[in-house]
């Protein structure tokens, strides 16, 4: 009974925290990097201190990258790489690496994310849009078996989940080019064949770890080295060295193996693919029988970790948001770009937040009918 006092008391500190990233970190994680702070299991001194050649670092990062290959069944044919920059360095790293000047690029372009890639992209290749859902400002798509595919191009870039608009498909198109998938907000979140892909990136600070971060799953036959690439450009030089060409983000990659760490306690990402389609569906539900939110995505495609909803009334808006943050809701605005909600609800947001999210929204409305 004591200990679920403390659990309570524990709990009741921390918000309910939607944030769409930097995000949620599970509460186990940070009191055990909490207890390791200052005296890293009796070496004396924090992860933060050590050099990032030390046996104490290797064997931190050996055993982040071993807990990944576990979670994801990684193959042996693949690299991973722990790198800096975000998600956004790849957008320009991924065409330098892995197409030479003369190679075109596709793209589907079904969000923020993906304009943002088929920007930087477009700076260095001809870029051929695969998808285009710019005139449905993002809340609907085609189905991506109907994309055409060039076949001489480098590879398809994907964004299957996209982190603002809400927008996610599972499917992918008919091509016999690498796939290469900007994961940031929904890798860990469920099961995943790696196989698939030709390359997969993620930044950290959705579904992995802290910022300052950025994972990559790299097939080893397309990192080649590229004349004239700086060094800290190329994937292979990278790879080559470990992903120690300089001093790496050592405590955001100590907390991503926390988190992997946790994530096998937890019963690996089929057990997190169940927990989170079970809370998307609760929030789903609860916005569909409701007559003051509505979720702007076409069914089909909504992501089950990002849920943008907006009220009937954008004059309740703030109202919602103060009310919210003072039940301990915090980080619910939508994008600027898009306005209204937006709960993300990473592995970390566990179903009593989802819970709560639910409980106050119908709270809201019989306030406000
Ligand atoms: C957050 C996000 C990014 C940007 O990540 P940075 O690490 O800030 O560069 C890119 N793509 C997706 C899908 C994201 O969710």
């Amino acid at each position: 009974v004591s200990a679920s006092i403390a659990d309570a008391r524990r709990h009741s500190q921390r918000a309910h925290n939607f944030s769409a990233g930097p995000a949620a970190l599970p509460l186990e994680v940070l009191e055990r990097v909490r207890a390791d702070l200052t005296d890293y299991q009796g070496r004396g001194l924090s992860v933060m201190e050590m050099s990032h050649r030390s046996a104490e670092f290797i064997a931190i990062a050996e055993q982040a990258e071993a807990d990944l290959r576990t979670l994801l069944s990684i193959p042996d044919d693949y690299a991973v790489l722990f790198l800096q920059g975000g998600a956004s360095l790849m957008f320009s790293m991924l065409p330098m690496n892995l197409s030479t000047a003369e190679q075109s690029l596709a793209y589907a372009l079904t969000g923020h994310w993906s304009v943002k890639a088929v920007e930087e992209a477009g700076r260095l290749r001809d870029v051929h849009l695969v998808e285009d859902n710019r005139a449905a400002k993002h809340a609907d798509m085609r189905d991506p078996a109907g994309w055409e595919v060039p076949s001489d191009a480098a590879y398809l870039h994907l964004t299957p989940n996209e982190t603002i608009a809400g927008i996610a498909y599972e499917d992918r198109p008919a091509t016999a080019l690498p796939i290469v998938a900007d994961l940031s907000s929904v890798i860990l979140s469920q099961p995943l064949d790696v196989s698939r892909y030709g390359v997969i990136y993620a930044g950290a600070q959705k579904n992995i770890g802290p910022a300052g971060l950025t994972v990559l799953i790299v097939r080893r036959d397309l990192m080649r080295a590229v004349d004239g690439l700086p060094k800290q450009l190329s994937l292979k030089a990278h790879a080559d060295a470990g992903s120690m060409l300089n001093t790496p983000p050592t405590f955001a990659w100590y907390m991503a193996g926390q988190v992997f760490r946790w994530l096998l306690e937890q019963g690996g990402l089929a057990e997190m693919g169940r927990r989170n389609t079970a809370k998307a569906a609760a929030l789903y539900a609860a916005i569909d029988a409701s007559s003051l939110y509505s979720a702007p995505v076409a069914a089909r495609w909504r992501s089950r970790t990002n849920v943008p909803f907006t009220l009937a009334d954008p004059a309740l808006d703030e109202r919602f948001l103060a009310e919210a943050g003072a039940a301990g809701l915090v980080n619910l605005a939508g994008h600027r770009s898009v306005g209204g909600m937006r709960a993300s609800i990473y592995n970390a947001v566990e179903q009593a937040s989802v819970d709560a999210l639910i409980s106050f929204m119908h709270a809201f409305e019989a306030r406000c009918a």
